[in-house]
């Protein structure tokens, strides 16, 4: 197979992301005819009337209008916690690369978006007896294996807010349809990464999003979220069914390694959620709960990040393409390689993945997972330890090859015979590709392989 056959799915389905995208969502018309936009440094903008101050802040924070408002009128800059010039240019590139996309926001993180999702979600957190007989509290179903960092926020984080998340196999949709039932309108919040941080295991967004249609209506589905950081151009989650897609814009979106951000991307729907600017649990559009949880929780970007992230953004497309090419060179070369038992990477699977893949996904991106032939830790690092162009670095998306060690270092937190349930043994590598010559990878990986 062509690497370049690899890229659109036989059946012609899905939506390939034009070049244009990024680059189109800025009009140089909008900022004085620069072909970039400019960064404003300021932190709080000058209103031209009282009444201007009073209608910006009723906006923001989602008061009442008074019959004199106009609410054509743009929104007016307030506060750079609230939102900045450089924001606003980011999140509508983001908003136009993701499919379906009604609304994007920009986090300082891809753990401070999900953290802000997360505890908008949740609500309830004392009273009450669950059917399980401890305290009432919401619940949040997320799959495993999942990124390290998350893993904690649920394990660790959520519960000291009186939150309980629980993780469920999600390739098996009967433990979904399990914990579903189990759990009913409790549930606030479910999640799911794919392909899953480290293992590259692949979930059915339809066929969760279809479980979570048929178990509840419109006032009492749990929010489904997606994070497609793996995935980036190649997948779209909002058609499919997800409510949010959330991003680590660190990785592909990013690029150059140099900042750390977040997305929020999602379609409009009324949630019941935690709002910062309404006492108690309301039934309101997500879009503003997260907005004014984003501003109140304090979880705002800097001005500095985002401009510098809108122009990174510019290339992403690019990037993400080559990327994919030259990680599905690399993985045909580790998949026959002797001192390898396993290697997964979309292009690769057989079965009921290589359908899902086909289904889901327009292009395989460039994150390959890989098992030493001897699985253990030692051997890993003696791999590790003798990489030479490929850096052995966390972090993934970067335009140059990155490669660590899930069990000791991002997954370290997981407990062994968790990390093993997941499927993270001693000998796993994770290995995010980037945009060298596929020959000269090969090259190192084969030298780096001749010392385990
Ligand atoms: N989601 C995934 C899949 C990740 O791999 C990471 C970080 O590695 C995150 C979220 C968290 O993103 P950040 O490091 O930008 O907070």
């Amino acid at each position: 197979m062509k690497p370049e056959d690899s890229m659109t799915m036989p059946d012609g389905q899905g939506r390939r992301v034009s070049h244009t995208t990024a680059l189109a969502a800025f009009d140089p018309k909008s900022d004085g005819g620069a072909v970039q936009p400019h960064m404003v440094e300021a932190s709080t903008y000058v209103f031209t009337h009282a009444d201007e101050g009073r209608r910006a802040f009723s906006c923001a924070y989602s008061l009442p209008p008074r019959s004199q408002d106009d609410p054509t009128k743009p929104t007016e800059l307030i506060y750079a916690r609230l939102t900045t010039p450089s924001m606003n240019v980011a999140e509508k590139a983001m908003m136009a690369l993701e499919s379906q996309a009604q609304w994007a926001f920009l986090f300082p993180s891809g753990m401070g978006a999900t953290t802000t999702l997360a505890l908008s979600a949740c609500h309830h957190p004392f009273g009450g007896d669950t059917p399980a007989g401890g305290l009432r509290r919401d619940v949040v179903l997320y799959a495993h294996p999942i990124y390290g960092g998350t893993h904690a926020l649920m394990e660790n984080v959520l519960p000291r807010f009186g939150f309980y998340a629980e993780p469920v196999d999600m390739r098996d949709i009967d433990a979904l349809n399990h914990a579903v039932k189990f759990y009913g309108d409790r549930i606030s919040l479910v999640l799911c990464e794919t392909p899953a941080n480290p293992t590259g295991a692949l979930f059915n967004i339809r066929a969760i999003a279809k479980v979570l249609q048929e178990r509840y209506n419109d006032a009492t589905r749990p929010i489904f979220a997606v994070d497609n950081t793996f995935a980036g151009i190649f997948q779209h989650p909002l058609e499919q069914g997800a409510d949010v897609c959330i991003y680590s814009a660190t990785k592909f979106l990013g690029g150059h390694a140099d900042l750390i951000g977040g997305f929020l991307v999602g379609k409009h729907g009324r949630m019941s959620v935690v709002s910062s600017f309404v006492q108690g649990i309301v039934s309101a559009p997500l879009m503003n709960a997260l907005l004014g949880n984003r501003t109140i929780l304090g979880f705002t970007p800097s001005s500095e990040m985002a401009h510098k992230l809108f122009k990174h953004m510019e290339t992403y497309v690019l990037r993400m393409e080559r990327q994919a090419l030259v990680a599905t060179v690399v993985a045909g070369w580790l998949s026959e390689h002797a001192k390898i038992s396993k290697v997964f990477f979309p292009t690769l699977y057989t079965g009921n993945d290589a359908a899902l893949y086909r289904a889901q996904m327009t292009g395989p991106s460039s994150m390959i997972a890989f098992e030493l032939a001897d699985c253990t830790e030692e051997a890993a690092y003696r791999f590790l330890n003798a990489m030479k162009l490929i850096r052995l670095a966390v972090s993934l998306g970067f335009i140059g090859s990155l490669a660590e060690h899930p069990a000791s270092m991002t997954h370290s937190d997981i407990q062994p015979d968790e990390q093993l349930k997941m499927g993270i043994t001693p000998g796993l590598i994770r290995f995010s590709v980037g945009i060298e010559e596929p020959n000269d990878l090969i090259r190192d990986l084969a030298q780096a392989l001749a010392h385990v």
